[in-house]
């Protein structure tokens, strides 16, 4: 029986840290990291993550600064409210809340973003320097799966692993971040063959896909570490929803060695790799050595 890796109590220890060095430095260097989030319309499932980001980015001692800005608002005036909290000195790391609705360009929104405080990593900057092996502000999510691997395995070096998708928000930034820790890495993406067979060779399986319960229990290779990034709403009893992961869980608990849960895995950790991340980008703003997080 596989080992359920707990991503509330990872997510929480990475928070006390994050929040201990946030009271080191606001006493030390008078030193307050900030985080701006942009929401813009009401998308329901974004208001909740917002909502969840700003109590968190708080919790920790940080400053929160929300801009929810309605859903016609302008690309001009979006860009215009980026380049304000590009010269704030207050604000530390930014994060526009995807999607964005209508004929908002995300991606030269994005690229609007100081990569000194792209806490999402997702500037083209940061993306090229993980790419390059360089310092980098990295994604939030891919981030939370190394941290829950090494919750069970101290050191990576010389393991084998897959990462299934390649979306630049997850799976790319995943596999950098796997080759920095000197792992050997296959990535498999909706045109590659014979999934089964590739997952079985491998001692870690990232499941980045979107599809509910893709991924078989018996694919995987025995004793291997599961990561199951996928959140998918499917059909419950009684017209309710359930989420469901990548990952067929009961399947792969009688055969993986560890695997994360969903929900209660991966998605514990997202926003506090972002907080990491808020209190990184505001230790290198201000020529502070990294912080201990
Ligand atoms: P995406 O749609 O951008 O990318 C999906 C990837 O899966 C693509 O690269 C595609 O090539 C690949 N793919 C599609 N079908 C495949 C198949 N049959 N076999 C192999 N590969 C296939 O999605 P994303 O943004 O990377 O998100 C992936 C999943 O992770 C989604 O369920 C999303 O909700 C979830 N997610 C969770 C968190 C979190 O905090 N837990 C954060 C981001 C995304």
């Amino acid at each position: 029986m596989a080992r359920i890796i707990d991503g509330k109590v990872v997510a929480a220890e990475l928070r006390n840290r994050v929040a201990g060095e946030v009271a080191r430095v606001k006493s030390q260097h008078d030193l307050t990291p900030g985080l701006a989030v942009l929401l813009v319309g009401n998308d329901p499932a974004s208001e909740v993550y917002v909502r969840s980001k700003h109590a968190q980015t708080q919790a920790a001692g940080m400053a929160s600064f929300e801009h929810k800005l309605p859903t016609d608002v302008t690309q001009a005036e979006l860009l215009a409210l980026i380049l304000k909290l590009n010269r704030d000195p207050a604000v530390h790391g930014i994060l526009v809340q995807l999607p964005l609705p209508g004929p908002l360009n995300a991606e030269a929104v994005i690229h609007a973003i100081d990569p000194a405080k792209d806490v999402d990593g997702l500037h083209p900057s940061n993306a090229g320097r993980l790419a390059g092996g360089f310092a980098a502000l990295t994604p939030c999510t891919p981030l939370g799966c190394i941290l829950l691997t090494k919750s069970v395995h101290s050191s990576l070096e010389g393991m084998s692993a897959i990462v299934i998708g390649r979306s630049n928000l997850v799976g790319r930034p995943l596999v950098q971040l796997l080759l920095n820790q000197n792992v050997t890495v296959t990535i498999a993406h909706s045109r590659s063959r014979d999934l089964p067979q590739l997952i079985r060779r491998v001692d870690l399986v990232y499941a980045a896909v979107g599809r509910p319960e893709l991924v078989r229990g018996d694919w995987i290779k025995p004793g291997a570490t599961v990561i199951d990034v996928g959140i998918n709403r499917t059909a419950a009893e009684g017209g309710k929803t359930r989420l469901v992961g990548d990952v067929a869980f009961h399947e792969a608990l009688d055969i993986a060695g560890a695997i994360t849960p969903v929900p209660g895995g991966v998605g514990q950790m997202t926003v506090a790799c972002l907080l990491a991340n808020t209190l990184r980008a505001a230790c290198a703003i201000a020529g502070l050595p990294n912080p201990a997080v």
